[in-house]
């Protein structure tokens, strides 16, 4: 598994409609701030701090529950290493 623990049993697949990062998270909420853009938040950017962090939300897609989540953990993180391997 590459996004959650072995052995979860239900999670969220969730897009980032910021960067386009698509991704599992153990969290279920509507919306949850990505992983992926906060990466490039800058600290010493004060007044545009909300801003930015209303850009970088990702919305849940689906909720993957039983095989589906090994399924999609696979998918995903196939197309991630599969595409992009050369910084490994
Ligand atoms: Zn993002």
């Amino acid at each position: 598994m590459y996004y959650v623990p072995d052995g979860t049993t239900k999670c969220g697949y969730y897009e980032c409609k910021e960067c386009g990062a698509r991704f599992l998270s153990l969290q279920l909420s509507e919306v949850i701030p990505c992983p992926y853009c906060e990466k490039d938040f800058d600290p010493e950017i004060g007044p545009d701090e909300e801003m930015t962090a209303l850009d970088a939300e990702a919305t849940l897609q689906k909720v993957l529950e039983g095989e589906e989540v090994e399924m999609w953990d696979k998918l995903l993180s196939l197309a991630i290493t599969g595409g992009d391997e050369e910084w490994l």
